[in-house]
C-alpha cells in the first residue's frame, strides 16, 4: 500500500499538534506529512504578552518545527493556492519559483489574521499583536519612547512617546496593555527623569465591557485594576482616525500618541479565498463536528479544518453556535482531527469534536491576573498563578516548558530586563552609514511607528 499523503498547511496551533500526533500515530507506511509554514517555529501567542513584558525569552514561546516535528517533512513556504478538486496545493517557497504539492489528505489551519478597519492613518501607524516579531518589536518601541522621553527637553515629544494607546478590549489586548504598562513602570525606576504619572495608558473599547469571555463581574473587575494603576479606560469609544500620530475618538477626544496598538479582533485567514474549499459568510471553512469540510450536506473528501480559520460548530452550545477561535479549542480540534484522519485511513468512522470552553486565565502583569475556569472565579495572584501553570501545561515540548520556568525563576530572582534592543529591528543602519561617503544627516530620535515627528 502507497503511503497516504498528509498535508498540513500552517503549523500553529491545530497544525504542529495535529502534525506530532498524526506523525507518532501512524506509521511510515501508512501516511507521510507534509508541514508547510512561511515560520520556521509555532508560536504559543498566549505567551506573547509575557514575552513582550520580558518576563520569558522570545525564543522560549516560539516551538521549532525542524526539532519537534522531526517524522514530518517541513516546507518553509506560503500556500498560495488550493485546488482540492485536483487535490493539489500550489506552495511558495521564501525564495524561488512556486511549486505543486499533491496529496490524498489536507489539513487546513492557516489560522487568523487581524480583523482590521478602514481607519484613516491605521495601517501607516498601528501595528497589531499576533507574532513574535511584532510583540518584540512592541516591547524595543516601548522602551525605546522611555529613552526618548527622558532625553527631550520637548514637553510635546515626551507627552507623546509616553502616549500608548491598545484599541480593543479582547484578551489578547487587555493582556498586551497590563504587561506592557507593568513593564513599563518596572523600568521607569531607572528613570530619575521619569515618574510614572507621566506615562498614559488608553484603552480603546467599542462595546461597553472588556474580556467577553469571563462574565461581567470579572471584565467589570478587570477594569476597576487598570483604573486604580491610572490607565485611562474608554469604553463605547472607537478609533475614528490616527493620521501621522494624532489619535481622533469617536468621544471627541483628541491626542497624539507614538504607539497604537490594535487588538481589535481577527478574521480568517485571507489565503482561504485562493481554494476552491466552501466558506461561511465570515469566511471560515465550514466544518461539520468530526471537522471534515462540509460543502452543504455533502463532505467534502479528504479535506479537514479547524482552529481560528474554521466554522466548527459547538456541540456543547445552543443550536447553531460555533467554537470560538482560541488556543483551548485550537489544541482539542487538532488531537481529534489528527485520531479522525487515522480513522478513515484505516477505514473506520471519525468522531465529533465536542468539548465545553472552560473558561480563560489572563495575566494583568506581575503577580496580577483574573480568572474563570469552569464556572470559578479568581482574582488577582491566585488567577495570575493559574494562568501560568496553565499555560505552561499547554506549551508543547518538556524543553520548552524547562526553559520557561527558567525564564520566570530568572526573572524572578534578578528581575526582568528593561533594555531596548530597536537596533535588531534596523541592524544594517550603522554599516550602511559608514559605507556611505556622504554623512547623511543624523536621524532625530523622535519618530513614531512610521517615523513621523510628532510636532508637526
Ligand atoms: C496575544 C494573544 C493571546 C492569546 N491568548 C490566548 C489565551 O490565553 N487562551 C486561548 O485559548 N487563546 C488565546 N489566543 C488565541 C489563540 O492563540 C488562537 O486562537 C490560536 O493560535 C489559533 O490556532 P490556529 O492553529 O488556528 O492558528 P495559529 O496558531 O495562528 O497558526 C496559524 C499558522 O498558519 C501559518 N500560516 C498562515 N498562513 C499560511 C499560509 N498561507 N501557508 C502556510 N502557513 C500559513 C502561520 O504562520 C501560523 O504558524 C491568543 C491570541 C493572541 C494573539
Amino acid at each position: 500500500m502507497n503511503p497516504q499523503r498528509i498535508l498540513v498547511v500552517g503549523a500553529g496551533h491545530v497544525g504542529l499538534y495535529a502534525a506530532l500526533r498524526l506523525s507518532k500515530k501512524l506509521r511510515s507506511w501508512e501516511a507521510e506529512v507534509i508541514v508547510v509554514d512561511p515560520q520556521p517555529h509555532m508560536t504559543y501567542q498566549p505567551f506573547l504578552p509575557e514575552a513582550a513584558a520580558g518576563n520569558i525569552s522570545p525564543r522560549h514561546s516560539v516551538v521549532p518545527l525542524r526539532r519537534e516535528l522531526r517524522r514530518c517533512t517541513i516546507v518553509s513556504g506560503t500556500v498560495t493556492r488550493v485546488e482540492h478538486d485536483r487535490k493539489t496545493a500550489t506552495v511558495q517557497p521564501i525564495i524561488g519559483p512556486a511549486r505543486e504539492i499533491q496529496y490524498d489528505h489536507i489539513v487546513v489551519a492557516p489560522g487568523s489574521v487581524s480583523r482590521t478597519l478602514p481607519i484613516p492613518g491605521l495601517a501607516e501607524q498601528g501595528i497589531g499583536f499576533k507574532t513574535i516579531g511584532e510583540a518584540i518589536f512592541l516591547r524595543n518601541h516601548v522602551l525605546d519612547r522611555l529613552d526618548v522621553a527622558a532625553a527631550t527637553t520637548d514637553p510635546d515629544v515626551r507627552r507623546c512617546a509616553l502616549t500608548f494607546v491598545f484599541v480593543g478590549g479582547g484578551y489578547a489586548g487587555i493582556e498586551a496593555l497590563a504587561e506592557m504598562e507593568d513593564m513599563a513602570r518596572d523600568a521607569l525606576k531607572y528613570y530619575p527623569e521619569l515618574k510614572p504619572d507621566d506615562m498614559r495608558w488608553v484603552l480603546v473599547e467599542a462595546t461597553l465591557r472588556v474580556l467577553p469571555e469571563v462574565d461581567r463581574d470579572m471584565g467589570a473587575y478587570t477594569v476597576a485594576q487598570l483604573l486604580k494603576r491610572k490607565m485611562d479606560i474608554r469604553l463605547e469609544t472607537r478609533l475614528e482616525s490616527c493620521v501621522d500620530g494624532l489619535v481622533r475618538l469617536s468621544d471627541g477626544d483628541s491626542f497624539r500618541a507614538d504607539t497604537i496598538v490594535w487588538t481589535a479582533g481577527v478574521k480568517p485567514s485571507p489565503m482561504l479565498a485562493q481554494t476552491d474549499l466552501p466558506r461561511d459568510e465570515r469566511g471560515r471553512v465550514t466544518c461539520l463536528p468530526t471537522l471534515q469540510v462540509v460543502d452543504g450536506d455533502r463532505v467534502v473528501d479528504g479535506a479537514w479544518s479547524a482552529g481560528d480559520c474554521a466554522a466548527v460548530p459547538d456541540l456543547t452550545g445552543p443550536p447553531g453556535a460555533y467554537c470560538s477561535p482560541s488556543a483551548q479549542h485550537a489544541v482539542r480540534q487538532a488531537a481529534r482531527m489528527a485520531d479522525n484522519i487515522r480513522a478513515v485511513i484505516r477505514g473506520r468512522q471519525p468522531v465529533e469534536y465536542k468539548h465545553k470552553h472552560a473558561g480563560s486565565v489572563a495575566s494583568l502583569g506581575l503577580h496580577k491576573g483574573v480568572a474563570q475556569v469552569y464556572g470559578i472565579k479568581l482574582k488577582g495572584l491566585p488567577a495570575w498563578f493559574m494562568h501560568r501553570t496553565y499555560h505552561m501545561s499547554r506549551i508543547p515540548s518538556l524543553n520548552r516548558k524547562v526553559r520557561v520556568i527558567v525564564d520566570w525563576t530568572l526573572a524572578f530572582v534578578l528581575r526582568r530586563e528593561v533594555v531596548a534592543l530597536g537596533q535588531l529591528h534596523d541592524p544594517r543602519e550603522e554599516f550602511v552609514e559608514a559605507s556611505t561617503p556622504v554623512a547623511r544627516d543624523a536621524r532625530p530620535r523622535n519618530e513614531n511607528l512610521t517615523g513621523v515627528d510628532p510636532r508637526v
